[in-house]
């Protein structure tokens, strides 16, 4: 079964009114296949000032849900199991959910990137039974806001072994269908070369996703 290709925008915390009419009318008057919406929270409701549930998200009618960000892992000190709670919380309620993993420089530099991003993965796989609803964002942390892009050839190497360990360690067809998309410093001008690698299955979009630009990224695959 193809994998359809998969764009989701992340405003973070950016966005004023103005900001945001504009380029939801750019979305509004481009021909792109329909939307979604994604939102973020922190667990079951209760005394969490400043956050969010995912119970209000579900009552807003928001299907989709960004978790294990690494500004949430590194800002708010969410752990691998953390955020594999949260993965399994907001799947039991009947949330979508795009997983984020990723290594940092130092990481990257000591050659542990796929040791980090397998135990990343490994702590979301724990959580999860119906794989439907799961997109997996490689989002390598020094590629995010900082204008670096991972070459193609880096992202689909490590596209490539996530796919591999789960179809070693969940099940041929999840890794057959699963969507791995590709995070970082995603731009109109380099999204259809990273399109065309063979594990890329779509982007998550931070910067470019305020700017008309996405709609190219939106539709770098066809
Ligand atoms: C992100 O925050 O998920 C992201 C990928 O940001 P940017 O595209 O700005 O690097």
């Amino acid at each position: 079964m193809a994998r359809k290709f998969f764009v989701g925008g992340n405003w973070k915390c950016n966005g004023t009114a103005e900001e945001v009419k504009k380029i939801v009318t750019v979305l509004n008057e481009a021909e792109v296949p329909s939307e979604d919406v994604v939102g973020k929270f922190f667990l079951k409701g209760g005394a969490f000032t400043g956050e969010i549930s995912a119970e209000m998200l579900l009552n807003v009618g928001i299907p989709w849900v960004i978790l294990g960000h690494s500004e949430r892992r590194s800002l708010l000190n969410e752990s691998n199991e953390f955020v594999g709670e949260k993965v399994g919380y907001a799947l039991s309620l009947g949330l979508k959910v795009i997983a984020c993993i990723g290594e940092t420089l130092q990481q990257r530099e000591s050659g542990s990137t796929m040791a980090v991003v397998a135990a990343q993965t490994k702590a979301i796989a724990a959580k999860v039974s119906y794989w439907d609803n799961v997109v997996l964002a490689y989002e390598p942390v020094w590629a995010i806001g900082t204008g670096k892009v991972a070459t193609p050839v880096q992202a689909q190497e490590v596209h490539l072994e996530l796919r591999k360990w789960l179809h070693d360690n969940v099940g041929a067809e999840v890794a057959a269908t699963t969507r791995i998309i590709y995070g970082g410093s995603v731009t109109g001008a380099n999204c259809k070369e990273l399109a065309g690698q063979p594990d890329v299955d779509g982007f998550l979009v931070g910067g470019a996703s305020l700017k008309p630009e996405f709609i190219d990224i939106i539709k770098s695959a066809t």
